[in-house]
């Protein structure tokens, strides 16, 4: 699934593309038909993130998307091309259109079901009112794992597998820390980073998480190949040495989800 980073960059494409224009919305597939009626012909005013939530707000309507597992947008310059599979949702202009495939969740929702939405998401590290003392206040009372934790939309909102194994890194704390041994200080640090990290994929659309010092040229050692791109300390790195300690890299599954860690550098 798409980490946070992802689906800030969408809503930032999607605002390049179509905001401020009138928008002929439409769903080839027929799910969302109905949506698509109701909005068409109106003017797309903003575009914003939540976490793993994308909006497109309108002058007649909110459109809300989760990309969920295969969830992916296309979109290109000129006329719209014939759709082909199942596009849920479509919009076009003169200029640019957009398509829509496979999402969890595209569906229009009134400002009661936005804000029901956020109250439900936890701080957003990608976004400025991100409650982060009220994530913190979650965590230390918890004796769930901080991987868990991390990973918990209702207490960090947006970040995912990749993120929350190289924070856990740079703080050098194991995943299997309770949240209830994280100081007030540890968070600060673990909520900066990730604002940082974050930004900067946002930025890049790739998730690099090495200082300077352990880039690959800065070391002498090959670029990282791997499908997700970017440079990392442990994520999907089993049995290879840390790039810090020359320790091979562990590997266990924590709350069924993977997690990654050296077994000298966090403790
Ligand atoms: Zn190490």
């Amino acid at each position: 699934m798409p980490e946070g980073h992802t689906i800030h960059r969408l809503a930032a494409r999607h605002r390049e593309l179509f905001a401020g224009q009138r928008i002929t919305v439409e769903s080839p597939q027929g799910r969302f038909a109905d949506g698509a009626g109701r909005l068409s012909g109106s003017v797309l005013r903003s575009t914003e993130a939540y976490g793993k939530h994308l909006l497109h707000h309108y002058d007649r309507g909110t459109v809300h998307i989760h990309l969920g597992l295969y969830g992916k947008f296309a979109d290109g310059a000129g006329a719209a091309p014939a759709p082909v599979g199942q596009v849920r949702l479509r919009m076009r202009t003169r200029r640019n259109w957009l398509e829509l495939r496979g999402p969890t969740a595209c569906e229009i929702v009134d400002e009661l079901q936005v804000k029901a939405l956020v109250s439900r998401l936890g701080a957003d590290p990608l976004r400025d009112d991100g409650d982060h003392e009220a994530a913190f206040e979650r965590i230390r009372r918890s004796p769930t794992p901080l991987g868990a934790l991390l990973l918990n939309q209702e207490i960090v909102a947006g970040t995912g597998l990749i993120f929350v194994t190289e924070v856990l890194y740079r703080a050098a704390l194991l995943p299997t820390t309770p949240g209830r041994a994280l100081t007030h200080e540890g968070w600060q640090g673990i909520w900066g980073d990730l604002r940082v990290l974050m930004a900067l994929a946002v930025g890049t659309g790739r998730i690099d998480t090495v200082r300077d010092e352990h880039l690959p040229e800065a070391m002498g050692r090959a670029p990282r190949v791997d499908r997700h791109g970017g440079e990392v300390y442990v994520y999907r790195r089993t049995g290879q040495p840390c790039l810090v300690c020359g320790t091979p890299v562990r590997f266990a599954e924590l709350a069924a989800r993977n997690f990654y860690w050296c077994p000298v550098c966090q403790h």
